[in-house]
């Protein structure tokens, strides 16, 4: 595709989020976007701003902040009591969304969840099918695709030969290492330094898309854990998706949640304050322009520690501290919309030295469906995590639209398969997505989630060393347990 084709990816700018991106539209047939969350009321709030005076006032057993998959579980699980669910977006699920275009459902963040652990079994009592993904990931470089990298795959890599057997020395020292706690304290790059450019640069696409920063930010127990995984001998790829990935388990609890007497959801509003006193909590919310304070029994505040940090008053010193040490990077996906089948190489393939890291097949649990009944429109999700200088870069537009048309021409030139032109690109971003997966994490982790009176902490950045959707459920069972005697 040359530079005039290329030109022909016109933009519509969706939502202005992460700063002040005034709405641009320059084609009266807009074929891509670019939307984000919300911070804007956040960003106030960083800044300073004063806000009015609270002109309403309400009353609740239980306030929920966060409509995550964290603060959603704890909605989810409260029973019938009367809570309210407090979240800054119009639509719920955090980093766990789903969006149709054309006719094709993706996923904007959370792409899978694993079978048999806590998140699977909420998806079957919530009565989502799983079906399981059945693909180890493969990769993509030198024009080369192989399936199953660390498995039967790791002997074609597309490397030279003293290259793949540094792949095979790495495979077999990494997964035979015992896990320890030391091993959430050192960073991978200790471990992989020896392997090789090609080794090191496989691991760097890994890191970054899955735990948030570079080997020398990620703490050695995850990936060591990830390839035992991969390569024990009776291994079994257990997770499991569904069409806009684990978007539909977030719809699926907001559907709920939004359905049971009791609970009150508000959408688009921005909690300004958390208040402990001895007989009750107060919280302030921004909505529509106007502030309401919230008295309740007990509150939950589900949001990463970078927000709750702020908005929770009084916080001991020691655990404002902790939270603050946790780290985010800017995070993006980019749906590529085909108008027709693009070769799928496997689930998840990965990318390396490349914009982006790795790309999902939206469309993997249609592939065994009937060609009639699937959508005639083929999605491929670009996950494209990004280090921190790129923060400002995603507040312009000519920022995105370069780093869509990055990802899209690097897409392009990867293998012959995909020199077809995409009939949409959409860009998702976040300014702050996963928490770093960094050694030392678990006592900051620790400190952080300490309840504080009558709030109790939820989201997964407290509660796992990777972010996940497990963390998050684990998270909200733990701060429900917290808030109960209050409630
Ligand atoms: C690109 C990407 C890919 C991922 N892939 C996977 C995967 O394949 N499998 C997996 O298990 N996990 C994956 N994750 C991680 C997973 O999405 C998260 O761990 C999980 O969604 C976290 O849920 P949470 O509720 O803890 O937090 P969040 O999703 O961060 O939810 C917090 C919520 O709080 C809201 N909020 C923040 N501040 C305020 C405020 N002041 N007032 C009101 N509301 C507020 C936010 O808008 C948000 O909705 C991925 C994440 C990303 C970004």
């Amino acid at each position: 595709m040359g530079h005039s084709r290329r030109d022909f990816i016109r933009f519509i700018v969706a939502s202005s989020a992460l700063g002040a991106i005034p709405k641009l539209s320059e084609s009266a047939e807009p074929i891509s976007t670019i939307d984000s969350e919300d911070f804007s009321i956040l960003h106030r709030l960083r800044d300073g701003e004063g806000f009015p005076a609270p002109s309403r006032q309400e009353q609740h057993n239980l306030v929920i902040v966060g409509g995550g998959i964290s603060g959603l579980t704890a909605a989810y699980r409260t029973g019938e009591g009367d809570v309210l669910l407090l979240e800054k977006e119009r639509q719920l699920g955090g980093n766990s969304r789903s969006s149709v275009f054309r006719d094709a459902t993706c996923s904007i963040g959370a792409a899978y969840v694993y079978r048999d652990t806590v998140e699977g079994k909420m998806a079957a009592e919530l009565g989502l099918d799983l079906s399981t993904i059945n693909s180890w990931d493969g990769t993509v470089d030198n024009g080369v695709h192989v399936t199953d990298t660390w498995g039967d795959g790791l002997k074609s890599l597309p490397y030279r030969r003293e290259a793949i057997q540094q792949f095979a020395d790495c495979r077999e020292k990494l997964a035979a290492i015992e896990v320890s706690p030391v091993h959430d304290d050192i960073p991978l790059s200790n471990l992989i330094e020896p392997y090789g450019p090609e080794v090191n640069r496989w691991w760097l696409a890994f890191c970054r898309s899955t735990w948030g920063g570079a080997p020398t930010e990620i703490a050695a127990s995850l990936p060591i854990e990830e390839l035992k995984t991969w390569t024990q001998p009776d291994r079994n790829d257990v997770r499991t998706t569904w069409s806009g990935g684990v978007g539909a388990l977030a719809q699926k609890l907001s559907e709920r949640v939004r359905a049971r007497r009791g609970v009150r959801v508000a959408d688009g509003a921005t909690v300004l304050s958390v208040s402990n006193h001895p007989t009750h909590v107060e919280v302030l919310y921004w909505r529509d322009g106007l502030v309401t304070r919230v008295t309740a029994k007990a509150a939950i505040v589900a949001t990463p520690q970078l927000v709750t940090s702020r908005i929770v008053a009084d916080l001991p010193k020691q655990q404002v501290n902790a939270m603050r040490q946790f780290r985010y990077n800017p995070y993006c996906v980019v749906n590529l919309v085909f108008d027709r089948p693009v070769k799928r190489l496997g689930y998840d393939t990965w990318f390396p030295g490349r914009a982006f890291t790795d790309v999902v097949a939206a469309d993997w649990m249609d592939r065994d469906r009937p060609s009639a009944g699937r959508p005639k429109h083929q999605i491929m999700t670009c996950y494209v995590p990004l280090t921190p200088e790129f923060r400002s870069e995603l507040l312009t537009i000519e920022g995105c639209r370069g780093l869509a048309t990055r990802v899209l021409d690097q897409f392009q030139r990867s293998l012959p398969d995909y020199q077809v032109d995409p009939v949409e690109v959409h860009l998702y971003r976040r300014g702050h997505a996963i928490h770093t997966s960094m050694p030392g994490l678990r006592p900051l982790q620790m400190a952080a989630r300490a309840p504080f009176g009558r709030v109790a902490f939820a989201n997964t950045d407290i509660s796992s060393m990777s972010s996940s959707t497990e963390g998050a459920i684990n998270a909200a069972n733990r701060a429900l347990a917290e808030v109960d005697p209050f409630i």
